[in-house]
């Protein structure tokens, strides 16, 4: 059988766009093998890119030579950055997306791709060698056809046993997409089985969209509007500026008579009723949800946001829903401003299979089938920017391991993309996991507007990253490093900062621009009255400047705090190693230890359950075994 690639991408969503770049990129002939060309880069539900913590996956994706953030600030309509009042940590770039032009645009940038072919085959199995430990070695196609390949990287969404719920109905299907056949998509149902048949966990998880509703036929001028920001700033750290026009979004709300129509018919709900048995997005839950878990509410907010420039289909976010048609169209009537909207395409759960995460390497290599590698939705994540994000380290990892080259791995100190693989490997899901700020130990270290400081060094090191970002960084890092020299080595005495009306203590100590900057009232603009200097600098590198001197003191902490996660992350733990045999550990760790097989002493502290003491006494074995083996 002859190799035809070196990696093979199955799935053109978030992620598989993001693992068919990335392993292209680095030299790896790769094949992006997807149902339909016309859906590469499909949002299959809501229009936007971003968020709390979520923006940061993008940002990050983007410093690594990833697409969703050069796409999104070409297809985006409205840019807010959320949190704005909060500190530069917090801060969540979001932006709602024209579906179309986001479509167009991600085929654009894949097109451009060398080493990148796209065909459309419906992927019905994963070949697997026949050697003494099998590998995953290619495809096989619904038409029976084969395509070899070195590695594998499947990506294929909400499409492994999908079945859509719309009250008591079932509809087998991948998800529901405007211009498809009877307006849905087949689900994958080889590929699961496939999956089992390898002996993975499998599970089944849900999620679910609200009804799409008709533009024209909503009374905007009774809505409160929510305009975009007056500076949209871009996602890409290669973007100069947005120049997509702008719009605004509807606000409206449920009413009590919206709740009293789905509390009557709750019953008809596959969720309540019985008709699903998996677990959804806490975090996103559908408007049955809601008005069950949080009876005492009279309203829940409703955001209504245009899918696009040229397109009339509304989005109403707030209000996912598989009650039955007529119940939708029955509360949608009770909603301000949609007493007469009608309705495109009705709202609907998904159920689908997932793998359970745990079963997989740092590299996202299934650690039961060497050559395959898992990314996006099917890992129990939810959201374009998670799969993105997976997708990019996967793809990286299946190009790297064909060559011969060790996983490229980012820790959690690193990168949100280290903490969300992390905790996927190590906790697995219970619900369909979504990245939020809080799930960062080092969110103060790991902003949003450092991540090309942070990651973009690395992404060239591994060749994910092109001539003009690498450019353009290293032109943006010189006058970093400039600016900060020349602002540490310039100072004023309390007396000089009092003539200028800056208020410092009066004890002598001369202050330079960065721990002027570390003083509550006073920033930038106060300083470049003093030195004009500072009006010369790049936009970008003032912002660094003034957020790292405002957290100077609480990041001098935690890169203490990042040195101690280092030395437990730097301890690797064997494999084979036999958990039966530590002593003193109580069944229930020792049995959490075995599921989990922790790769490093850190990871097993992050499981759950895993007491200090415990940890000590896996440190103390390891130990004892490396002295035993080394004499
Ligand atoms: P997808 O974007 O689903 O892409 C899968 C790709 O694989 C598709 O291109 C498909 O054609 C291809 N494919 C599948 N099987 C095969 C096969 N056998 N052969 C070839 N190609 C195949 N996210 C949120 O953050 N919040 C939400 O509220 C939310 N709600 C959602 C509601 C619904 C109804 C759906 C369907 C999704 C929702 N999502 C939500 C999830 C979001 O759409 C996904 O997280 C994201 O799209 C996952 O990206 P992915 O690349 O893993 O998979």
């Amino acid at each position: 059988m002859t190799q035809r690639y070196d990696v093979i991408v199955i799935g053109g969503g978030h992620a598989g766009c993001e693992a068919a770049a990335a392993a292209a990129r680095t030299g790896a002939r790769t094949l992006l093998a997807t149902h339909r060309k016309n859906t590469i880069g499909e949002m299959s539900c809501n229009p936007a890119i971003g968020g709390l913590g979520k923006g940061h996956l993008v940002r990050e994706v983007d410093a690594l030579g990833g697409l969703m953030g050069q796409v999104i600030d070409k297809a985006g309509i409205q840019f807010r950055m959320l949190n704005r009042s909060k500190g530069p940590a917090v801060r969540g770039p979001r932006a709602q997306a024209d579906r179309a032009l986001y479509r167009k645009h991600m085929q654009a940038a894949l097109a451009e791709i060398e080493n990148l072919d796209i065909e459309e085959v419906a992927v019905h199995d994963i070949l697997v060698s026949r050697e003494t430990r099998p590998r995953a070695v290619g495809i096989v196609g619904e038409d029976g056809r084969e395509i070899t390949a070195g590695a594998v990287v499947l990506t294929t969404g909400t499409f492994l046993k999908g079945v859509i719920h719309i009250g008591e109905k079932r509809i087998p299907a991948g998800r529901a997409t405007a211009g498809s056949a009877d307006g849905v998509e087949p689900p994958a149902l080889g590929l699961s089985d496939r999956l089992y048949r390898l002996g993975l966990q499998l599970g089944r998880l849900k999620t679910g969209t609200p009804a799409r509703l008709d533009g024209r036929t909503i009374a905007w001028d009774r809505l409160q509007m929510q305009p975009a920001d007056d500076e949209p700033v871009p996602f890409s750290f290669m973007t100069e500026r947005i120049e997509v026009p702008q719009i605004a979004c509807g606000i409206t709300h449920t009413s009590r008579e919206t709740h009293r129509i789905i509390e009557e018919n709750i019953g008809q709900s596959p969720v309540y009723g019985g008709g699903i048995s998996g677990r959804g997005p806490r975090y996103c839950p559908s408007i049955e949800d809601k008005v069950v878990r949080f009876a005492e509410r009279e309203s829940h907010q409703i955001f209504l946001e245009p899918e696009g420039l040229d397109d009339d289909t509304v989005y109403p976010n707030g209000i996912s829903t598989a009650l039955p048609e007529v119940v939708q169209d029955a509360f949608l009537k009770t909603i301000p401003g949609l007493e007469s909207a009608r309705v495109l395409r009705h709202g609907y759960a998904i159920e689908y299979d997932y793998v359970d995460p745990r079963g997989l390497t740092r590299a996202l290599e299934v650690e039961k089938m060497p050559g395959l590698y898992l990314a996006g939705q099917i890992n129990g994540t939810t959201g374009y920017e998670e799969a993105a994000a997976q997708g990019l380290m996967a793809g990286v990892n299946a190009a790297r391991a064909v060559g011969g080259l060790a996983p490229f791995v980012l820790d959690r100190a690193q990168a949100y993309i280290g903490v969300l693989i992390d905790d996927l490997i190590s906790h697995g899901v219970s619900e369909p996991y979504r990245m939020f700020t809080s799930r960062a130990e080092y969110r103060l270290t790991l902003r949003a507007d450092n991540a090309d400081q942070r990651l973009t060094l690395l992404g060239i090191e591994a060749g994910l990253v092109g001539a003009a970002r690498a450019d353009m960084f290293h032109v943006k890092k010189a006058a970093l490093d400039d600016a900060r020299q020349w602002a540490s080595e310039t100072n004023l005495t309390p007396d000089q900062a009092a003539k200028f009306g800056l208020k410092v203590n009066r004890d002598g100590r001369r202050r330079s621009i960065p721990d002027l900057l570390s003083l509550p009232n006073i920033g930038l603009n106060d300083l470049s009255a003093i030195w004009p200097e500072i009006q010369g600098w790049p936009k970008a590198v003032a912002e660094q400047i003034e957020f790292d001197a405002g957290y100077a003191g609480y990041l001098e902490r935690q890169e203490a705090d990042i040195v101690a996660f280092r030395r437990d992350e730097s301890l690797a733990l064997p494999p084979d190693l036999d958990y039966g045999a530590v002593a003193g550990l109580s069944n229930e760790v020792r049995q959490k230890l075995i599921d989990a097989r922790p790769a490093t002493l850190g990871q097993a502290g992050r499981i759950e359950g895993v007491t200090p003491a415990a940890l000590a006494l896996l440190l103390a074995w390891v130990k004892k075994k490396s002295r035993r083996t080394a004499s």
